[in-house]
Protein backbone atom coordinates (compact mmCIF):
# COMPACT_ATOMS: atom_id res chain seq x y z
CA UNK A 1 0.00 0.00 0.00
CA UNK A 2 1.58 3.67 -1.08
CA UNK A 3 0.11 7.12 -1.06
CA UNK A 4 -1.94 6.61 -3.91
CA UNK A 5 -3.96 4.28 -2.64
CA UNK A 6 -4.66 6.33 0.22
CA UNK A 7 -3.79 10.05 0.63
CA UNK A 8 -4.87 10.42 -3.16
CA UNK A 9 -7.46 8.37 -3.18
CA UNK A 10 -9.20 9.85 -0.42
CA UNK A 11 -8.62 13.41 -1.63
CA UNK A 12 -5.98 14.45 0.67
CA UNK A 13 -3.07 14.88 -1.37
CA UNK A 14 -1.86 18.53 -1.48
CA UNK A 15 0.68 17.58 -4.23
CA UNK A 16 4.22 18.62 -2.18
CA UNK A 17 6.13 15.80 -4.15
CA UNK A 18 8.25 14.80 -1.37
CA UNK A 19 6.76 11.24 -1.31
CA UNK A 20 7.75 11.02 -4.51
CA UNK A 21 10.98 12.81 -3.75
CA UNK A 22 12.05 9.57 -1.27
CA UNK A 23 10.53 7.04 -2.86
CA UNK A 24 13.51 4.21 -2.92
CA UNK A 25 12.18 2.59 -5.74
CA UNK A 26 11.12 5.02 -7.81
CA UNK A 27 7.69 4.34 -8.18
CA UNK A 28 6.08 7.56 -7.71
CA UNK A 29 6.37 10.26 -10.10
CA UNK A 30 4.38 13.43 -10.09
CA UNK A 31 1.96 14.95 -12.24
CA UNK A 32 -1.82 16.46 -13.37
CA UNK A 33 -4.73 14.94 -12.35
CA UNK A 34 -8.12 15.95 -14.21
CA UNK A 35 -8.41 17.91 -11.29
CA UNK A 36 -5.53 20.70 -12.24
CA UNK A 37 -3.88 19.57 -9.28
CA UNK A 38 -0.33 17.59 -8.85
CA UNK A 39 -0.77 14.25 -7.40
CA UNK A 40 1.95 11.00 -7.06
CA UNK A 41 0.98 8.48 -10.04
CA UNK A 42 2.34 4.46 -8.76
CA UNK A 43 4.39 2.33 -11.48
CA UNK A 44 3.35 -0.27 -8.77
CA UNK A 45 7.05 -1.40 -8.09
CA UNK A 46 6.76 -0.86 -4.24
CA UNK A 47 9.09 -3.33 -1.92
CA UNK A 48 7.49 -5.80 -0.07
CA UNK A 49 6.45 -3.85 3.90
CA UNK A 50 7.92 -0.20 2.43
CA UNK A 51 5.84 2.19 3.68
CA UNK A 52 8.28 5.33 3.56
CA UNK A 53 5.54 7.16 1.06
CA UNK A 54 3.02 7.41 3.76
CA UNK A 55 5.38 7.67 6.81
CA UNK A 56 6.18 10.81 5.14
CA UNK A 57 3.20 11.96 4.43
CA UNK A 58 1.68 15.14 5.75
CA UNK A 59 -1.89 14.59 5.58
CA UNK A 60 -1.62 10.33 6.54
CA UNK A 61 -2.29 9.64 10.25
CA UNK A 62 1.79 9.66 12.53
CA UNK A 63 2.53 8.15 15.77
CA UNK A 64 4.14 11.75 15.85
CA UNK A 65 2.62 14.73 15.16
CA UNK A 66 3.51 18.32 14.53
CA UNK A 67 3.12 19.31 18.55
CA UNK A 68 6.00 16.36 19.39
CA UNK A 69 8.19 17.71 16.05
CA UNK A 70 8.19 21.31 17.63
CA UNK A 71 8.70 20.25 21.26
CA UNK A 72 11.83 18.10 19.81
CA UNK A 73 12.96 20.88 17.61
CA UNK A 74 12.43 24.32 19.44
CA UNK A 75 11.73 23.55 23.30
CA UNK A 76 14.88 23.91 24.55
CA UNK A 77 15.78 27.18 22.64
CA UNK A 78 17.06 29.28 25.79
CA UNK A 79 14.20 32.06 26.18
CA UNK A 80 11.65 30.57 23.93
CA UNK A 81 8.42 31.44 23.79
CA UNK A 82 4.82 29.31 23.12
CA UNK A 83 1.71 29.96 21.56
CA UNK A 84 -1.25 27.44 20.67
CA UNK A 85 -1.52 28.79 17.22
CA UNK A 86 1.99 30.21 16.09
CA UNK A 87 3.71 27.50 17.89
CA UNK A 88 7.36 28.29 19.57
CA UNK A 89 8.56 31.55 19.02
CA UNK A 90 11.63 33.70 19.89
CA UNK A 91 10.98 36.68 18.46
CA UNK A 92 8.62 38.46 16.09
CA UNK A 93 9.27 41.23 13.73
CA UNK A 94 7.83 43.49 11.43
CA UNK A 95 9.78 45.39 8.56
CA UNK A 96 10.64 45.24 5.02
CA UNK A 97 13.49 45.45 2.51
CA UNK A 98 15.36 48.96 2.62
CA UNK A 99 16.04 48.38 -1.36
CA UNK A 100 12.81 50.34 -2.64
CA UNK A 101 13.15 47.74 -5.93
CA UNK A 102 13.43 44.67 -4.23
CA UNK A 103 11.08 45.33 -1.56
CA UNK A 104 8.44 46.53 -4.40
CA UNK A 105 9.15 43.58 -6.36
CA UNK A 106 8.74 41.16 -2.91
CA UNK A 107 5.52 39.53 -2.55
CA UNK A 108 5.27 41.38 0.99
CA UNK A 109 7.68 43.22 2.32
CA UNK A 110 10.92 41.40 0.70
CA UNK A 111 12.17 39.88 4.22
CA UNK A 112 11.66 35.97 2.78
CA UNK A 113 13.90 37.11 -0.41
CA UNK A 114 16.58 39.09 2.03
CA UNK A 115 16.65 36.63 4.55
CA UNK A 116 17.72 33.49 1.94
CA UNK A 117 20.11 35.50 0.67
CA UNK A 118 21.92 36.24 3.83
CA UNK A 119 22.05 32.16 4.50
CA UNK A 120 23.94 32.40 1.19
CA UNK A 121 26.12 35.43 1.95
CA UNK A 122 26.94 34.28 5.42
CA UNK A 123 27.47 31.06 4.30
CA UNK A 124 25.58 29.45 5.99
CA UNK A 125 24.44 27.11 3.28
CA UNK A 126 25.62 26.52 -0.01
CA UNK A 127 22.16 26.44 -1.71
CA UNK A 128 18.68 27.72 -1.30
CA UNK A 129 15.52 25.73 -2.95
CA UNK A 130 13.09 28.09 -3.26
CA UNK A 131 10.07 28.57 -5.84
CA UNK A 132 10.36 30.64 -9.29
CA UNK A 133 8.75 30.90 -12.74
CA UNK A 134 9.83 28.75 -14.63
CA UNK A 135 7.94 29.98 -17.86
CA UNK A 136 7.05 26.69 -18.95
CA UNK A 137 3.39 26.43 -19.81
CA UNK A 138 2.66 23.23 -18.41
CA UNK A 139 4.76 23.72 -15.29
CA UNK A 140 4.68 27.68 -14.94
CA UNK A 141 6.34 27.75 -11.46
CA UNK A 142 8.69 25.02 -9.74
CA UNK A 143 11.15 24.38 -6.89
CA UNK A 144 14.55 25.39 -8.21
CA UNK A 145 18.02 24.96 -6.69
CA UNK A 146 19.55 28.73 -6.46
CA UNK A 147 23.31 29.26 -5.94
CA UNK A 148 23.40 33.43 -5.05
CA UNK A 149 21.34 36.52 -4.22
CA UNK A 150 20.67 37.62 -7.86
CA UNK A 151 18.77 33.82 -8.03
CA UNK A 152 17.12 34.30 -4.86
CA UNK A 153 15.83 37.59 -5.72
CA UNK A 154 14.65 36.44 -9.17
CA UNK A 155 12.25 33.96 -7.41
CA UNK A 156 10.69 37.12 -5.02
CA UNK A 157 6.76 37.06 -5.31
CA UNK A 158 4.08 34.58 -4.17
CA UNK A 159 3.36 31.44 -6.55
CA UNK A 160 -0.44 30.62 -5.82
CA UNK A 161 -0.05 27.36 -8.10
CA UNK A 162 1.16 23.96 -7.41
CA UNK A 163 4.67 23.32 -7.10
CA UNK A 164 5.99 19.95 -6.21
CA UNK A 165 10.11 19.27 -4.99
CA UNK A 166 10.09 15.56 -6.19
CA UNK A 167 12.68 16.50 -8.73
CA UNK A 168 14.74 18.83 -6.29
CA UNK A 169 14.89 16.12 -3.42
CA UNK A 170 15.81 13.30 -5.56
CA UNK A 171 18.48 15.03 -6.93
CA UNK A 172 19.99 16.14 -3.50
CA UNK A 173 19.39 12.25 -2.36
CA UNK A 174 21.58 11.83 -5.23
CA UNK A 175 23.93 14.08 -5.46
CA UNK A 176 27.66 12.96 -4.18
CA UNK A 177 28.71 16.48 -3.28
CA UNK A 178 28.66 17.39 0.46
CA UNK A 179 26.05 20.43 0.03
CA UNK A 180 23.74 22.03 2.79
CA UNK A 181 20.65 23.70 1.72
CA UNK A 182 18.13 25.60 2.94
CA UNK A 183 14.51 25.84 1.59
CA UNK A 184 11.44 27.48 1.63
CA UNK A 185 8.01 26.26 1.58
CA UNK A 186 4.80 26.07 2.42
CA UNK A 187 3.47 24.63 5.78
CA UNK A 188 2.30 21.02 4.51
CA UNK A 189 5.52 20.54 2.97
CA UNK A 190 7.61 21.89 5.98
CA UNK A 191 5.54 19.04 7.44
CA UNK A 192 6.63 16.24 4.88
CA UNK A 193 10.46 17.60 5.04
CA UNK A 194 10.50 17.15 9.06
CA UNK A 195 9.04 13.87 8.38
CA UNK A 196 11.48 13.10 5.79
CA UNK A 197 14.45 14.37 7.69
CA UNK A 198 13.58 12.00 10.88
CA UNK A 199 13.22 8.91 8.09
CA UNK A 200 16.40 9.58 6.13
CA UNK A 201 19.74 10.78 7.37
CA UNK A 202 21.01 12.12 3.54
CA UNK A 203 18.13 14.51 3.69
CA UNK A 204 19.11 15.55 7.75
CA UNK A 205 22.17 15.93 6.89
CA UNK A 206 21.60 18.17 3.88
CA UNK A 207 18.86 20.39 4.64
CA UNK A 208 19.75 22.97 7.45
CA UNK A 209 17.39 25.62 7.73
CA UNK A 210 13.80 25.60 6.84
CA UNK A 211 11.31 28.62 6.44
CA UNK A 212 8.07 28.76 5.73
CA UNK A 213 5.47 30.85 4.60
CA UNK A 214 2.17 31.15 6.65
CA UNK A 215 -0.40 29.94 4.42
CA UNK A 216 -4.67 30.33 4.15
CA UNK A 217 -4.81 27.87 1.16
CA UNK A 218 -3.96 27.12 -2.09
CA UNK A 219 -5.80 27.14 -5.29
CA UNK A 220 -5.12 24.86 -8.60
CA UNK A 221 -3.92 24.90 -11.84
CA UNK A 222 -7.02 26.01 -13.03
CA UNK A 223 -7.76 28.80 -10.80
CA UNK A 224 -4.48 30.30 -13.23
CA UNK A 225 -5.99 29.40 -16.27
CA UNK A 226 -9.21 30.91 -15.24
CA UNK A 227 -7.19 34.51 -14.50
CA UNK A 228 -5.72 34.47 -17.86
CA UNK A 229 -8.75 33.91 -19.97
CA UNK A 230 -10.67 36.75 -17.94
CA UNK A 231 -7.47 38.74 -18.61
CA UNK A 232 -7.59 38.49 -22.22
CA UNK A 233 -5.10 35.51 -22.96
CA UNK A 234 -5.72 32.28 -24.06
CA UNK A 235 -4.88 29.64 -21.76
CA UNK A 236 -2.34 28.01 -23.95
CA UNK A 237 -0.41 31.04 -24.62
CA UNK A 238 -0.04 31.51 -20.50
CA UNK A 239 3.48 31.13 -19.96
CA UNK A 240 4.42 33.28 -16.71
CA UNK A 241 2.10 35.01 -13.77
CA UNK A 242 2.93 37.61 -11.91
CA UNK A 243 0.47 36.95 -8.66
CA UNK A 244 1.48 40.41 -6.65
CA UNK A 245 2.28 42.94 -8.37
CA UNK A 246 2.46 46.59 -6.84
CA UNK A 247 0.13 49.38 -7.44
CA UNK A 248 0.73 52.77 -6.32
CA UNK A 249 -2.84 53.48 -6.55
CA UNK A 250 -3.94 50.58 -4.35
CA UNK A 251 -2.85 49.67 -0.67
CA UNK A 252 -0.69 46.66 -0.50
CA UNK A 253 -3.77 43.83 -0.26
CA UNK A 254 -5.01 44.95 -3.07
CA UNK A 255 -2.23 43.57 -5.19
CA UNK A 256 -2.63 42.77 -9.24
CA UNK A 257 -2.56 39.73 -10.63
CA UNK A 258 -0.74 39.77 -14.44
CA UNK A 259 -0.66 36.42 -16.63
CA UNK A 260 1.80 36.74 -19.27
CA UNK A 261 1.75 34.89 -22.94
CA UNK A 262 5.06 33.57 -24.24
CA UNK A 263 6.19 36.44 -25.51
CA UNK A 264 6.16 38.85 -22.32
CA UNK A 265 2.74 40.54 -23.37
CA UNK A 266 0.39 41.22 -20.31
CA UNK A 267 -3.26 40.58 -20.36
CA UNK A 268 -5.64 42.79 -18.23
CA UNK A 269 -3.91 43.31 -14.21
CA UNK A 270 -7.05 41.39 -12.09
CA UNK A 271 -6.69 43.46 -8.65
CA UNK A 272 -6.95 40.82 -6.02
CA UNK A 273 -10.31 42.26 -4.19
CA UNK A 274 -12.22 42.06 -7.08
CA UNK A 275 -12.76 38.84 -8.85
CA UNK A 276 -9.60 36.68 -7.25
CA UNK A 277 -11.38 37.39 -3.72
CA UNK A 278 -14.35 36.29 -4.89
CA UNK A 279 -12.59 33.38 -6.25
CA UNK A 280 -10.51 32.75 -2.89
CA UNK A 281 -13.02 33.73 -0.31
CA UNK A 282 -15.84 31.52 -2.20
CA UNK A 283 -13.46 28.40 -2.63
CA UNK A 284 -13.28 27.90 -6.46
CA UNK A 285 -10.59 25.62 -7.37
CA UNK A 286 -9.33 25.24 -3.61
CA UNK A 287 -7.02 22.02 -3.22
CA UNK A 288 -9.53 19.49 -0.76
CA UNK A 289 -6.36 18.94 1.48
CA UNK A 290 -6.12 22.77 2.52
CA UNK A 291 -9.23 22.24 4.05
CA UNK A 292 -8.28 19.84 6.63
CA UNK A 293 -4.66 21.73 7.56
CA UNK A 294 -4.36 22.86 10.62
CA UNK A 295 -1.04 24.70 10.66
CA UNK A 296 -1.60 28.53 9.92
CA UNK A 297 2.36 29.75 10.31
CA UNK A 298 4.03 27.09 9.51
CA UNK A 299 5.18 25.45 13.22
CA UNK A 300 7.87 23.68 12.07
CA UNK A 301 10.23 26.09 10.53
CA UNK A 302 12.88 27.56 11.51
CA UNK A 303 11.63 31.19 10.25
CA UNK A 304 8.03 31.87 8.89
CA UNK A 305 7.34 34.94 6.56
CA UNK A 306 3.88 36.04 6.17
CA UNK A 307 1.85 39.46 5.14
CA UNK A 308 1.67 42.17 7.45
CA UNK A 309 -2.30 42.35 7.36
CA UNK A 310 -2.51 45.26 10.04
CA UNK A 311 -4.75 48.30 8.87
CA UNK A 312 -1.41 50.45 10.48
CA UNK A 313 0.59 48.68 7.80
CA UNK A 314 -2.00 47.73 4.63
CA UNK A 315 -1.66 51.60 3.24
CA UNK A 316 1.42 51.24 2.14
CA UNK A 317 1.43 49.62 -0.86
CA UNK A 318 5.27 48.96 -0.90
CA UNK A 319 3.96 45.79 1.46
CA UNK A 320 5.37 45.10 4.81
CA UNK A 321 6.69 41.56 6.40
CA UNK A 322 6.00 39.94 9.54
CA UNK A 323 8.33 37.19 10.82
CA UNK A 324 8.42 34.72 13.55
CA UNK A 325 11.94 33.71 14.28
CA UNK A 326 12.30 30.20 16.15
CA UNK A 327 16.18 29.61 16.24
CA UNK A 328 19.07 31.80 17.64
CA UNK A 329 20.37 31.60 14.46
CA UNK A 330 17.21 33.04 12.28
CA UNK A 331 17.40 35.78 14.99
CA UNK A 332 20.93 37.01 14.93
CA UNK A 333 21.40 37.13 10.88
CA UNK A 334 17.28 39.02 10.71
CA UNK A 335 18.85 41.36 13.74
CA UNK A 336 22.40 41.95 12.12
CA UNK A 337 21.30 42.57 8.57
CA UNK A 338 21.65 46.76 7.92
CA UNK A 339 19.40 45.65 4.60
CA UNK A 340 16.23 45.95 6.21
CA UNK A 341 13.76 48.28 8.66
CA UNK A 342 12.72 46.07 11.25
CA UNK A 343 11.12 46.30 14.50
CA UNK A 344 9.90 44.09 17.07
CA UNK A 345 6.09 42.95 17.17
CA UNK A 346 3.87 41.60 19.87
CA UNK A 347 2.78 38.04 18.93
CA UNK A 348 -0.86 38.90 19.33
CA UNK A 349 -0.66 41.26 16.29
CA UNK A 350 0.69 38.68 14.38
CA UNK A 351 -2.45 36.63 15.22
CA UNK A 352 -4.42 39.43 14.57
CA UNK A 353 -2.73 39.56 10.94
CA UNK A 354 -4.06 36.55 10.94
CA UNK A 355 -7.22 35.74 12.59
CA UNK A 356 -10.04 34.77 9.18
CA UNK A 357 -6.77 32.26 8.68
CA UNK A 358 -7.16 30.38 12.23
CA UNK A 359 -10.51 30.81 12.36
CA UNK A 360 -10.47 28.36 9.39
CA UNK A 361 -7.90 26.44 9.98
CA UNK A 362 -8.55 25.47 13.80
CA UNK A 363 -12.47 26.03 14.29
CA UNK A 364 -14.36 25.30 11.05
CA UNK A 365 -12.17 23.02 10.67
CA UNK A 366 -13.74 21.24 13.63
CA UNK A 367 -17.29 21.47 11.38
CA UNK A 368 -15.37 19.88 8.23
CA UNK A 369 -13.94 16.61 10.29
CA UNK A 370 -17.97 16.43 11.82
CA UNK A 371 -19.25 16.18 8.04
CA UNK A 372 -16.04 13.55 7.53
CA UNK A 373 -17.82 11.94 10.44
CA UNK A 374 -21.10 12.22 9.57
CA UNK A 375 -20.75 10.58 5.68
CA UNK A 376 -18.52 7.69 7.40
CA UNK A 377 -15.35 9.03 5.92
CA UNK A 378 -11.78 8.78 6.51
CA UNK A 379 -9.77 11.82 7.23
CA UNK A 380 -5.84 12.07 8.74
CA UNK A 381 -6.11 13.15 12.29
CA UNK A 382 -5.99 16.80 13.43
CA UNK A 383 -5.04 18.12 15.92
CA UNK A 384 -8.61 20.01 16.77
CA UNK A 385 -11.49 17.26 17.16
CA UNK A 386 -14.56 17.48 14.94
CA UNK A 387 -17.42 19.16 16.56
CA UNK A 388 -21.30 18.81 15.92
CA UNK A 389 -21.76 22.39 16.96
CA UNK A 390 -19.76 23.94 14.50
CA UNK A 391 -20.80 22.32 11.64
CA UNK A 392 -24.07 23.10 11.99
CA UNK A 393 -23.24 27.01 13.00
CA UNK A 394 -21.14 26.70 9.46
CA UNK A 395 -23.21 24.08 7.60
CA UNK A 396 -24.65 26.53 4.82
CA UNK A 397 -21.11 27.58 4.39
CA UNK A 398 -19.18 24.31 4.48
CA UNK A 399 -21.42 22.63 2.09
CA UNK A 400 -21.76 25.37 -0.41
CA UNK A 401 -17.94 25.86 -0.80
CA UNK A 402 -17.61 22.05 -0.77
CA UNK A 403 -19.89 22.23 -4.16
CA UNK A 404 -18.39 25.00 -5.28
CA UNK A 405 -14.70 23.86 -5.24
CA UNK A 406 -15.64 20.69 -6.60
CA UNK A 407 -17.85 21.54 -9.82
CA UNK A 408 -15.22 24.51 -10.52
CA UNK A 409 -12.78 21.48 -10.52
CA UNK A 410 -15.28 19.67 -12.71
CA UNK A 411 -16.84 21.99 -15.24
CA UNK A 412 -13.31 24.11 -16.05
CA UNK A 413 -11.42 21.34 -18.18
CA UNK A 414 -15.08 21.61 -20.68
CA UNK A 415 -14.15 25.53 -21.07
CA UNK A 416 -10.57 26.26 -20.63
CA UNK A 417 -9.81 26.16 -23.89
CA UNK A 418 -12.59 28.56 -25.13
CA UNK A 419 -11.90 31.97 -25.81
CA UNK A 420 -13.87 33.46 -22.84
CA UNK A 421 -15.36 32.11 -19.37
CA UNK A 422 -18.43 33.51 -20.73
CA UNK A 423 -19.90 29.47 -20.99
CA UNK A 424 -18.37 28.75 -17.42
CA UNK A 425 -19.77 30.91 -15.94
CA UNK A 426 -23.13 30.10 -17.16
CA UNK A 427 -23.10 26.67 -15.75
CA UNK A 428 -22.66 28.23 -12.42
CA UNK A 429 -26.26 29.49 -13.06
CA UNK A 430 -27.69 27.27 -10.25
CA UNK A 431 -25.21 28.24 -7.82
CA UNK A 432 -25.58 31.63 -7.79
CA UNK A 433 -28.89 31.73 -6.24
CA UNK A 434 -27.02 29.88 -3.05
CA UNK A 435 -24.54 32.27 -2.94
CA UNK A 436 -27.12 34.79 -2.94
CA UNK A 437 -29.24 33.59 -0.08
CA UNK A 438 -25.73 33.10 1.55
CA UNK A 439 -24.69 36.54 1.10
CA UNK A 440 -28.18 38.17 1.68
CA UNK A 441 -27.76 36.55 5.19
CA UNK A 442 -24.46 36.86 6.49
CA UNK A 443 -24.10 40.42 4.72
CA UNK A 444 -20.63 40.04 3.82
CA UNK A 445 -20.38 40.75 7.57
CA UNK A 446 -16.28 41.01 7.52
CA UNK A 447 -15.30 41.81 3.89
CA UNK A 448 -14.16 44.98 2.81
CA UNK A 449 -16.38 47.72 0.65
CA UNK A 450 -14.64 46.28 -2.56
CA UNK A 451 -15.52 42.71 -2.98
CA UNK A 452 -18.94 43.88 -2.43
CA UNK A 453 -19.77 46.11 -4.97
CA UNK A 454 -18.01 43.51 -7.06
CA UNK A 455 -20.22 41.11 -6.13
CA UNK A 456 -23.38 42.91 -6.91
CA UNK A 457 -21.87 43.36 -10.35
CA UNK A 458 -21.07 39.77 -10.36
CA UNK A 459 -25.27 39.02 -9.26
CA UNK A 460 -26.53 41.51 -11.59
CA UNK A 461 -25.83 39.48 -13.64
CA UNK A 462 -22.91 40.91 -16.03
CA UNK A 463 -20.82 37.43 -15.51
CA UNK A 464 -23.83 34.98 -15.03
C1 LIG B 1 -0.15 29.61 -1.49
C2 LIG B 1 0.26 30.73 -0.56
C3 LIG B 1 -0.64 31.17 0.41
C4 LIG B 1 -0.27 32.19 1.28
N1 LIG B 1 -1.16 32.59 2.25
C5 LIG B 1 -0.81 33.59 3.09
C6 LIG B 1 -1.70 34.05 4.07
O1 LIG B 1 -2.83 33.54 4.18
N2 LIG B 1 -1.32 35.06 4.90
C7 LIG B 1 -0.09 35.62 4.79
O2 LIG B 1 0.20 36.55 5.56
N3 LIG B 1 0.79 35.21 3.87
C8 LIG B 1 0.46 34.21 3.02
N4 LIG B 1 1.35 33.79 2.07
C9 LIG B 1 2.73 34.33 2.11
C10 LIG B 1 2.86 35.66 1.37
O3 LIG B 1 2.21 35.57 0.12
C11 LIG B 1 4.35 36.02 1.15
O4 LIG B 1 4.97 34.95 0.50
C12 LIG B 1 5.09 36.27 2.42
O5 LIG B 1 4.52 37.36 3.07
C13 LIG B 1 6.59 36.58 2.18
O6 LIG B 1 6.70 37.78 1.51
P1 LIG B 1 8.15 38.44 1.29
O7 LIG B 1 7.97 39.71 0.55
O8 LIG B 1 8.87 38.46 2.58
O9 LIG B 1 8.80 37.33 0.37
P2 LIG B 1 9.60 37.46 -1.02
O10 LIG B 1 10.86 38.20 -0.78
O11 LIG B 1 8.71 37.90 -2.09
O12 LIG B 1 9.98 35.93 -1.23
C14 LIG B 1 9.00 34.94 -1.27
C15 LIG B 1 9.67 33.60 -1.24
O13 LIG B 1 8.64 32.61 -1.19
C16 LIG B 1 8.90 31.60 -2.14
N5 LIG B 1 7.61 31.08 -2.62
C17 LIG B 1 6.65 31.73 -3.32
N6 LIG B 1 5.61 30.90 -3.56
C18 LIG B 1 5.92 29.72 -3.00
C19 LIG B 1 5.26 28.47 -2.91
N7 LIG B 1 4.07 28.25 -3.47
N8 LIG B 1 5.87 27.47 -2.24
C20 LIG B 1 7.08 27.66 -1.69
N9 LIG B 1 7.77 28.83 -1.74
C21 LIG B 1 7.19 29.83 -2.39
C22 LIG B 1 9.69 32.28 -3.25
O14 LIG B 1 10.51 31.35 -3.88
C23 LIG B 1 10.50 33.32 -2.48
O15 LIG B 1 11.72 32.77 -2.08
C24 LIG B 1 1.02 32.78 1.17
C25 LIG B 1 1.90 32.36 0.17
C26 LIG B 1 1.53 31.34 -0.70
C27 LIG B 1 2.50 30.91 -1.76
S1 LIG C 1 3.54 13.24 0.40
FE1 LIG C 1 2.69 15.04 -0.62
S2 LIG C 1 2.47 14.45 -2.81
FE2 LIG C 1 2.76 12.58 -1.61
S3 LIG C 1 0.67 11.85 -1.21
FE3 LIG C 1 1.29 13.06 0.57
S4 LIG C 1 0.57 15.14 0.13
FE4 LIG C 1 0.52 13.99 -1.80
S1 LIG D 1 -3.45 25.47 3.45
FE1 LIG D 1 -2.16 23.90 4.40
S2 LIG D 1 -2.34 22.15 3.01
FE2 LIG D 1 -3.03 23.96 1.88
S3 LIG D 1 -1.19 24.64 0.81
FE3 LIG D 1 -1.37 25.82 2.72
S4 LIG D 1 -0.12 24.68 4.16
FE4 LIG D 1 -0.51 23.32 2.46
Amino acid sequence: MNVVDVIVKEDYCIGCGVCAGICPSNNLHMDWSNKGELIPNSNDKCKVKCSLCLDICPFNNHTTNQDDIVKLLFEKVPKINYNEYAGYYLNCYVGFHVDEEKRIKSASGGLASLFLSSLLEENVVDKIIAVGNVGDINRIFDFKILSNSDEVYSCAGSAYYPVEISRVLTKIIKEKEELTYAIIALPCVVYALRLAIEKIPKIKKKIKIIGSLTCGQLQNRYCTELLALESGLTVNSLSKMDFRRKSVKNSASNFLQVAMDKDGTEGIPQPYQELPFFLWHYQFFKQNACNYCDDVFGELADVTFMDAWLPEYVKDYKGTSLIIARTLLTKSLLESSDELDLNEIKIEKVLESQQGIIKKKRILLKGRLYKKELNNSWYPKKRVNSDKNIYNKNKEFIELTDEIKELSKYLWPKYRLCSSTNEFWKDFNELKSKIKRYENKTRLKNLSKLPVIYLKKVFRGLRW
